[in-house]
């Protein structure tokens, strides 16, 4: 029973990923305690946003950290910071920066929807995006001769929304921003490394507490001393509609402990991969499809189990297949990037125990192997 149920929404089975479209993570009971404890309690928040900035900077080796609602509310709050710094009178005026230094370069391959525009969330920071190079090429000179006296900072997006190939490296980037003085921003909403960036030489790293950290719906960004205290600043202005609370701000933090400490002997990934070994093997034999376990693209250590369907088969297409997964009860959501070419992912990662079983069984109802006695 869901606790959902209660307005009438059908309960669901994610073997999708961490999709906001899905509630992105379900935190743990530790950290449920926690922010139940913040939530009905007081606390001075500027201090905790101050205490908040020493844990962050633990994780991520940065010299000081700032909690957000998450990385998108990271990306527009990171902007302002660069802009405004911690001037009162200039933070009122966000996102209106007439006048200001206040370009923001963007190699184009870059400029995604995440779910909402990389280019409005730096736009509500008063940024003025000033895109470079093709979606398919970009150069270092395209990002150099891009650079003037109004540059307020280069930012760039570390993503699988992104164009992966034939875009300019962090690397080169961040030498780029270097050689001209300009603060270099990172959007790493989704990845699971949360100490790369700052060790490459970044500015500033924004990212999503609900992701790879699996905690509630939060996010952070960590850095310089001096642009995180501008990044806090901006709760005076532009971040006040991105508020997030004490719950929130505990529960980041509580689900940023139990990240660090997650799974030191690997068990929980033996037991994701276990499970999805079983689940190849309760589909194996059903004419017309084939089943196998694969390596996330991204090289990560997530096996997922693959769905192959034959259509002219199984007489059914996998968009066949994956309609009626959704529209069954409990709602069962797939991971869905190849089905196009017949197949179908089923993601370890958000399952609850015994959630595969009850995979298997529909599958198995709905590809017809238990349709005949
Ligand atoms: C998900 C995502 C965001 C937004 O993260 P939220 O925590 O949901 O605000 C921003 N940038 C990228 C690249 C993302 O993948």
């Amino acid at each position: 029973m869901s606790v959902f149920q209660k307005w009438g929404l059908k309960e669901i089975i994610n073997a999708s990923g961490k999709m906001t479209a899905l509630g992105a993570s379900a935190i743990t009971h530790t950290v449920a305690e926690a922010m139940g404890q913040a939530a009905s309690s007081f606390v001075k928040i500027d201090d905790l946003f101050v205490a908040a900035g020493k844990p962050i900077a633990e994780a991520t080796g940065a010299e000081d950290g700032c909690p957000t609602t998450g990385a998108a509310a990271g990306i527009a709050i990171s902007v302002a910071a660069v802009i405004a710094g911690t001037n009162l009178s200039l933070i009122e005026r966000i996102p209106d920066t007439e006048g200001l230094k206040n370009q923001i370069i963007i190699q184009k391959g870059q400029s995604v929807n995440f779910g909402a525009p990389i280019r409005q969330m730096i736009a509500i920071g008063g940024g003025r995006v000033v895109e470079v190079g093709q979606a398919n090429l970009v150069e270092p000179s395209h990002i150099e001769d891009a650079i003037t006296e109004n540059t307020a900072a280069l930012i760039y997006i570390k993503s699988h929304h992104a164009v992966q190939k034939g875009m300019v490296s962090l690397e080169d980037m961040i030498a780029i921003a270097k050689r001209h003085g300009v603060p270099l921003i990172v959007d790493a909403a989704a990845e699971e490394d949360l100490r790369k960036y700052i060790r490459l030489g970044a500015d500033l790293v924004l990212y999503s507490g609900g992701k790879a950290i699996g905690g509630p719906t939060s996010g952070f960004i960590c850095g310089r001393h001096d642009l995180i205290e501008a990044c806090r600043a901006q709760y005076k202005g532009v971040g006040r509609p991105m508020k997030i609370g004490k719950e929130g701000i505990v529960g980041l933090l509580t689900a940023l402990e139990e990240y660090l400490a997650w799974d030191a002997t690997g068990s929980v990934r033996r037991q994701q991969n276990e499970s999805m070994r079983w689940l190849v093997g309760e589909l194996q034999g059903i004419p017309g499809v084939t089943c196998e376990l694969r390596q996330d693209e991204a090289g990560r250590q997530i096996y997922r189990a693959y769905i192959q369907i034959d259509a002219t088969i199984v007489g059914k297409t996998a968009l066949d297949v994956i309609r009626e997964l959704e529209s069954g009860d409990p709602a069962i959501y797939t991971r869905n990037h190849y089905a196009n070419v017949g197949c179908i992912a089923i993601d370890p990662r958000p399952l609850f125990p015994g959630q595969e079983k009850v995979i298997a069984r529909e599958l198995k109802r709905i590809l017809g192997k238990e349709g005949s006695p």
